[in-house]
C-alpha cells in the first residue's frame, strides 16, 4: 500500500504547543515568535520549550497511531503548519530485541533502535525533517548546513523531496558515499578544504551573508526537536517501558541531547515516571563531552555552573568521521544530559569502533557506519569494567547505515576468496571444513 501522511498533522494549521525558548548556558527566555537561532543574551544554544499541561490535555488517548512516522508526534513539535508538503515516511523505524548480541556481551535485555532506515539511511532524518518543516513555516526556499556527511545527505534527501534548494557545506574528505549522495538529490554542495569546524563557521557566514534557512546542528533549535522521537518510540515500542539506559555515540552532542529530551518530555506530560541514564561514547580521537563530563565528576563542585562551564575543545581525528568534532557545537546540552540522567561517558579506540562494525553485523544481520557501531563498543567497554548490571533494559541507537562508509568498514570485514568458475575450486575453498 502506498505510503499516506495523517491529514490530522499534515493539512492546514495544526495546534502549536512550544511555548518558547531557554537558553542552555545562561536560562534567558524568549517568546515563541523569537526568530533568531542563539540566545540574544549570551549566544548559548537555544532548547525549545513546551507548554506541557496544554500537550497533556491535547493529546486526548496519546500520540496519533498511524502511520509510523515521527509527525505522528505533532503535539511535541513547534511546527504551525501541517505538513502536507512532506511526501517520505521519517522515523517509525524498528526497535529490535537482539539476544545474540546481548548474550555476547553477558546481559539479558538488549535493544537496537535500527535508524539505518530513514529515508537517507540515517537518524539525521528526523532533524532534518523538523528544520524543514520549520523552513516550510518560515517561508524559506534555500535551506542550508554544514555537516560531516549524513546531515548533508539527509538535508539533500529531504529537501528534494520537498522542493528545497540545499546548499551543504561538508569537509573535503567526507565518505565519497555520503557525498553521492548529497549530488545524486541535487543539492548544491561545497566540500571546504578543511575541518567539519571551518566548514560550520562558513556556512553560518553565508547563510547569514544570503539569508539562507541553516539546518547546522548546535546551532539550530529545531534539530533536537526532530531527533527527539526516537525516544518516544522507543518507549512505544517496549510497551511503555523506560529502559535503564540508552547508549548513544556522540559527536556534537546534539543527538545525545535530543534522546534525553524526549524522555523528559514523556515525563512531563505524565506518560512515564523515571528517566533512563544517557549513556555517551565518543571516540578516544574525538573525546570533548566525554572529557568535559570526567573533568566535572573528579572536581570538588558539587553544582555545576551551566553559564560559566566550558567545553572542551579537541583536535578530532578518528576515523567515526559523523563524530569527529574539534569543537562540539552543542556539548553544552549533551553534558548536562550526562551529567543529569547520571550516564557513563566512555571512550573507545577507533579500533574498537572498526571492530564492532563485523561484531553487530554478525549477530544482528544490521550493518552501522563506524559511529553507528560505537555504542556497541562503548557498552562492551561498560560491562567490562561493570558500569552495568546484567539485568538492565539497554537500548544502543544504531544512527547510520554501513553503505554510507564503506571504506572503513573494508578494512575489517575481510576479502572475499577469488577463484575460477568452477566446482573443484569452491572444493577447495570448503576442503579444510568438511
Ligand atoms: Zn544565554
Amino acid at each position: 500500500m502506498a505510503y499516506t501522511a495523517p491529514t490530522s498533522c499534515r493539512e492546514g494549521h495544526q495546534q502549536m504547543n512550544m511555548n518558547g525558548y531557554r537558553c542552555f548556558a545562561c536560562s534567558a527566555t524568549q517568546a515563541a515568535e523569537f526568530d533568531g537561532f542563539l540566545c540574544p543574551v549570551c549566544a548559548g544554544n537555544l532548547d525549545i520549550t513546551y507548554d506541557y499541561d496544554q500537550v497533556a490535555k491535547n493529546m486526548g488517548d496519546g500520540f496519533l497511531q498511524s502511520p509510523r512516522d515521527l509527525f505522528r508526534f505533532a503535539t511535541l513539535l513547534p511546527l504551525k503548519q501541517a505538513r502536507s508538503a512532506f511526501p517520505l515516511r521519517v522515523g517509525g523505524t524498528p526497535l529490535y530485541a537482539t539476544r545474540r548480541l546481548a548474550e555476547s556481551a553477558g546481559i539479558r535485555n538488549l535493544y537496537l533502535k535500527d535508524d539505518t532506515l530513514n529515508p537517507s539511511a540515517s537518524l539525521k532524518d528526523r532533524a532534518s525533517a523538523v528544520a524543514i518543516g520549520r523552513a516550510l513555516d518560515t517561508g524559506a526556499e534555500v535551506v542550508s548546513v554544514a555537516s560531516t556527511g549524513n546531515a548533508g545527505s539527509s538535508l539533500a534527501c529531504l529537501a528534494a523531496a520537498t522542493n528545497l534548494t540545499a546548499v551543504v557545506f561538508v569537509p573535503a574528505s567526507a565518505p565519497l558515499a555520503k557525498l553521492t549522495q548529497m549530488l545524486a538529490f541535487g543539492a548544491r554542495v561545497l566540500a571546504v578544504r578543511g575541518s567539519y569546524d571551518d566548514a560550520f563557521d562558513l556556512c553560518l557566514a553565508a547563510s547569514e551573508e544570503f539569508g539562507w534557512f541553516n539546518r547546522s546542528t548546535g546551532y539550530n533549535a529545531f534539530t533536537r526537536e526532530g531527533k527527539k522521537t526516537c525516544s518516544y518510540e522507543i518507549w512505544q515500542d517496549l510497551g511503555g517501558r523506560v529502559p535503564d539506559r540508552v547508549v548513544v555515540s556522540t559527536g556534537d552532542g546534539n543527538t545525545l541531547s535530543a534522546i534525553w529530551k524526549g524522555w523528559c518530555d514523556l515525563k512531563a506530560v505524565g506518560l512515564i515516571d523515571r528517566l533512563p541514564r544517557i549513556d555517551c561514547v565518543q571516540s578516544e580521537s574525538s573525546a570533548a563531552i566525554s572529557e568535559t563530563v570526567d573533568q566535572i565528576r573528579s572536581g570538588d563542585e558539587p553544582e555545576v555552573n551551566w553559564s560559566t562551564l566550558e567545553v572542551r575543545e579537541v583536535k578530532a581525528s578518528t576515523v567515526a568521521d559523523s563524530i569527529s568534532v574539534n569543537r562540539p557545537r552543542d556539548g553544552l546540552a549533551a553534558v548536562k544530559a550526562i551529567i543529569q540522567s547520571g550516564g557513563e561517558a566512555v571512550t573507545v579506540a577507533d579500533e574498537e569502533i572498526l571492530a564492532a562494525i563485523p561484531g553487530m553485523a554478525r549477530a544482528t544481520g544490521i550493518f552501522p557506519e563506524p559511529a553507528a557501531a560505537a555504542p556497541w563498543a562503548g557498552l562492551k567497554q561498560m560491562i567490562l569494567k561493570q558500569s552495568i548490571t546484567s539485568d538492565e533494559l539497554v537500548v544502543c541507537i544504531v544512527s547510520g547505515s554501513g553503505l554510507k562508509d564503506i571504506a572503513n568498514a573494508r578494512t575489517v570485514v575481510g576479502e572475499p576468496l577469488v577463484i575460477e568458475p568452477s566446482l573443484e575450486a569452491v572444493r577447495e575453498c570448503f576442503a579444510p571444513l568438511s
